[in-house]
């Protein structure tokens, strides 16, 4: 009898215990729903606007007002000027917001209150781009950094030099950053100095980057033309996997040489590429087959073009030496150098213009200079007397996107530049 009662009060209190806990988790996950609902963070990051719509919807009379800041002006006169209760003052600073402890002359502050005038939300704008925005959520303030949506569009632009390219793309209005974009584009295929003449022009299409309207200075040219008197010159922007992107010919070859001019800021060249002379005193052929580059000890040295690294070490007479493929058809070595880039291991890739290793004065050499060797096909080759590469073509399985891209964009190029023509004509025709 008594056990049996000893074993009913243990059923009840299990069953008591259940029930308890069946209540706990319902009220515990209605609560954790209600946070989640009221958490305007649970916002995809980075959408602003997404974000802005969530607090509407939870406070229907809202609206953003806008106040400048005034010499003087602070915080707590801010909020008494607006109506909002100090206690609002009191919770939003009791968190750390100290970018608004700080506020400048002239800056905008937007902000929303409730029908009784307390602080729902603040918007400090910081740059063009970014925003802090502070929401309540329940009790306190959350604060978040928000990125404006940014929008882009093509924008055309054309101008004829009369002295400089500089001062036509000024004349144009555009920035000296698209000077310099420019510039940099067709820098290995023109010589600004001497191939330039009164009258060329340039015609570019440009990606303009704006938010609220309001222009980032982050312009790029997609496609270029440089009409002289010589020759048209194209330059059509293109990306192709894995981060291959820049300027190409309507051909889809690259526009950048393949290979830099130089491998190194050399003071002078100490000894040219020779099959040898003969030396009278050793009766013997003695060949250069490369390029001596004095330089002062240290002089950081570059690949001169995308490769994998074949060799690294001591070679002999070339001392510390590194050899280069560059593809199935050319390879250097670079030699006496007094130590490698870190950075550098055999079979690693290198880009064009990377460090490889810095001058010294290893193995047969009598001062500090790079010794580079070029080689086409095996066979050494003058770099000196060498005419430039030209650019890496697109590979295959990208031609057909990049074709499509490249003449879209020539022919919105044409489009313009007809018409600009066709308006000069009616303007010569005014003025006579
Ligand atoms: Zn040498």
């Amino acid at each position: 009898m008594k056990q049996t009662l000893k074993k009913t009060r243990a059923v009840v209190a299990i069953i008591a215990m259940l029930i308890a806990l069946l209540f706990y988790v319902i009220i515990h996950f209605k609560d954790q729903r209600q946070h989640t609902s009221d958490l305007p963070t649970r916002s995809p990051p980075n959408d602003g606007l997404q974000y802005d719509l969530n607090i509407a919807n939870q406070t229907v009379k809202d609206e953003w007002h806008m106040v400048t800041i005034k010499p003087g002006d602070t915080l707590r006169s801010l909020f008494v000027a607006q109506h909002i209760p100090l206690a609002d003052l009191w919770s939003l600073t009791k968190s750390h917001h100290t970018r608004l402890n700080v506020l400048h002359p002239g800056e905008h502050i937007y902000y929303k209150q409730d029908t009784e005038h307390h602080l729902l939300a603040i918007r400090l704008p910081l740059s063009l781009e970014k925003e802090l925005l502070i929401t309540k959520n329940q009790q306190h303030y959350v604060e978040k950094i928000i990125s404006l949506p940014t929008q882009t569009n093509i924008v055309y632009s054309s101008g004829t030099i009369r002295n400089s390219l500089a001062n036509a793309t000024k004349a144009a209005g555009l920035s000296s950053h698209m000077y310099s974009q420019l510039m940099a584009i067709f820098q290995g295929k023109v010589n600004f100095a001497h191939d330039l003449r009164k009258g060329d022009q340039f015609f570019l299409l440009y990606k303009r980057y704006t938010v609220n309207g309001k222009s980032l200075n982050r312009n790029e040219i997609v496609a270029a033309k440089l009409a002289t008197q010589k020759q048209n010159y194209y330059a059509i922007k293109f990306s192709y996997p894995q981060n291959h992107t820049g300027y190409f010919t309507p051909k889809g070859r690259s526009i950048e040489s393949r290979f830099l001019d130089f491998p190194i800021h050399y003071r002078r060249i100490s000894s040219r590429f020779s099959y040898g002379r003969y030396d009278p005193i050793l009766h013997a052929i003695r060949p250069h087959l490369g390029v001596d580059f004095a330089a002062r000890a240290g002089t950081p040295i570059r690949s001169v073009g995308d490769g994998k690294i074949t060799f690294i070490g001591h070679e002999r007479g070339y001392g510390n030496a590194i050899k280069i493929r560059y593809d199935s058809h050319y390879s250097a070595l670079y030699g006496h150098m007094n130590h490698f880039s870190p950075s550098v291991k055999l079979s690693a890739y290198v880009h064009k213009g990377d460090i490889i290793g810095y001058v010294g004065s290893t193995g047969w050499s009598t001062g500090p200079h790079l010794h580079f060797s070029f080689y086409k096909n095996g066979q050494p080759k003058d770099w000196l007397a060498m005419t430039r590469l030209s650019g890496n073509l697109i590979p295959d399985r990208y031609r057909k996107q990049f074709k499509e891209t490249a003449s879209k964009l020539l022919a919105t190029l044409e489009i313009h530049a007809t018409e600009l023509a066709a308006n000069n004509t009616h303007l010569m025709n005014n003025t006579r």
